[in-house]
């Protein structure tokens, strides 16, 4: 086993690692950036050392600096978490040279699954279903003819894409170019290769996802499926497992798919393939070859810490599961809670947190990097913390994540709480009729913001914090606030 890990991330999920680590007795070594010198993260850590100015680019992105910081410190492996370096095949690589264990896949499985367009070819040719679509777009001729052939609407694709983005949908011929080329330019720009394809634009569908283990020894195992449909510009809000929709035989299907898709890339390490399901039918998507954001609803359900099984599976260990052993128990959902303000189009309001106390009791789990006193930085991504919350069935997940979110408090910042709250109590979500379109198609929610906002809650503190008209209000309301917080420090 590893004596010490370098965790290459920030926020929640660099603790979220680091938990994994000290209970398996593995030091823990973080690289804070300038932004970063106060956040939890670098205080959980056994050693911490400085990375570089805030900048992503300066620091978390910063392979020379990481694998300097990985060196110095004498870690044996580096664990890159999610998103910054966890999908950079060159980063992998690195490590790979200096002989420092990188937890995760194998930099060639990164690369290819990193191109939409190879990952295609390679689950297409593994017989795994993929969404109707073309390879490489070199000729705006070509590609008419494809999108005819394909059916309109169609989608265009950065093949380097990621995070929603470069992702552009088309409804007629006139359309098409522009939008090629727009794809093409955010693509150029945000992954530094303009290579963009044509998809089938899937109407209504629903995103559901597998998770994947597999050891250096050919073994690989799935944990059941996500469905991650609440979504906002592509990118996830809300997931739950199992998925609504699921069946035994639905299941059984996707699942064999999935496992299929791992075995055509022979996948070692922890990954998740990811399905789009319309009408009966689900095609697969892409492969995320690392740990995702949603992984602790699996962890509930299959009660398998997933950090620790990365961490055993790159020390060189055999998976100790059976396909038959892993099963699914109960229900969990997660909310992604931002430091966003739904009532103005979701931008990032960085910040500091003035008050806080994050909610507990019964089936309640809270992944977070954030304390009182925390400044937000503004350089990074918006998520500050995961509430996770688990029961017996959907029912009483659904009763339960409302009553958590009331009981969520964060002074100092507007969050995105009262929009999550929207959606948990929206009655369409309720009997589980989701689709990636969901908040799109739903508009009232943000009337219910407002409402929910100005309920007498907890989270009430937040209306009185929002209307500038009772600024008075606002601030008695975190001074009552803020000394009982104080007197229940004391005791
Ligand atoms: P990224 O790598 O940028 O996250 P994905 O390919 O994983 O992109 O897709 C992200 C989301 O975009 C999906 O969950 C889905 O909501 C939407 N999407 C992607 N491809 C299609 C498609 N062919 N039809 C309809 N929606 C799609």
């Amino acid at each position: 086993m590893f004596r010490k890990v370098l965790v290459a991330n920030r926020g929640e999920i660099a603790v979220r690692v680091m938990r994994a680590c000290r209970e398996l007795g593995i030091h823990t070594v973080a690289a804070y950036s300038e932004a970063d010198k106060r956040a939890f993260f670098a205080l959980y850590a056994d050693e911490a050392y400085y990375l570089g100015p805030a900048p992503a680019k300066d620091s978390y992105l910063n392979i020379d600096k990481v694998i300097q910081v990985a060196k110095m410190s004498g870690a044996d492996a580096i664990h890159p978490g999610y998103g910054f370096l966890a999908e950079n095949p060159e980063f992998a690589r690195a490590c790979e040279r200096e002989h420092i264990v990188f937890i995760g896949p194998r930099s060639q499985t990164i690369e290819a699954m990193g191109s939409k367009i190879r990952a295609r070819e390679i689950m297409a040719d593994a017989g795994v279903p993929i969404v109707p679509g073309t390879g490489a777009i070199s000729d705006p001729m070509e590609a008419a003819n494809a999108a005819r052939d394909i059916g309109y609407p169609v989608l265009v694709k950065a093949s380097a894409g990621g995070g929603g983005i470069g992702m552009r949908v088309v409804e007629n011929r006139r359309e098409l170019r522009q939008a090629i080329e727009q794809a093409q330019s955010t693509a150029r720009s945000a992954f530094a290769e303009p290579t963009v394809y044509i998809e089938k634009y899937v109407p209504h569908p629903r995103h559901i996802e597998f998770q994947i283990l597999g050891d250096d020894y050919g073994k690989i195992v799935h944990l059941g499926e996500r469905e991650c449909s609440i979504q906002r510009r592509h990118q996830k809000v809300i997931e739950e497992a199992p998925s609504p929709i699921m069946t035994t035989e639905l299941r059984d299907k996707m699942a064999a798919a999935a496992l299929k898709a791992a075995r055509a890339v022979d996948y070692v390490n922890a990954g998740t393939v990811e399905f789009i399901y319309s009408e009966g039918n689900f095609y697969f998507l892409e492969m995320n070859t690392r740990l995702q954001v949603e992984h602790a609803i699996t962890e509930i359900l299959t009660g398998i810490d997933l950090v620790q099984a990365q961490i055993r599976i790159a020390a060189g260990d055999r998976l100790g599961l059976r396909q038959e052993e892993i099963q699914q128990n109960g229900w969990a959902l997660e909310c992604r809670v931002c430091a966003e303000d739904p009532l103005a189009n979701f931008t990032p309001t960085p910040g500091t947190i003035r008050g806080y106390r994050s909610p507990g009791g019964i089936g309640v789990r809270v992944d977070s990097g954030i304390h009182m006193g925390y400044p937000i930085p503004p350089y990074y991504d918006s998520l500050i913390s995961k509430l996770v919350v688990y029961g017996r069935n959907r029912n009483e997940v659904l009763e339960r994540t409302r009553r958590a979110l009331f009981e969520y408090v964060i002074l100092g910042v507007v969050t995105n709480i009262p929009f999550l709250k929207a959606v948990i109590e929206n009655e369409d979500f309720r009997l589980g009729n989701i689709s990636t379109h969901f908040i799109g198609e739903h508009p009232e929610l943000f009337a219910d913001v407002e409402r929910i906002v100005n309920e007498r809650s907890l989270g009430g503190i937040f209306a009185a914090l929002r209307s500038n008209q009772s600024t008075a209000a606002a601030s008695a309301a975190v001074s009552a606030f803020l000394a009982v917080e104080e007197k229940a420090q004391k005791v």
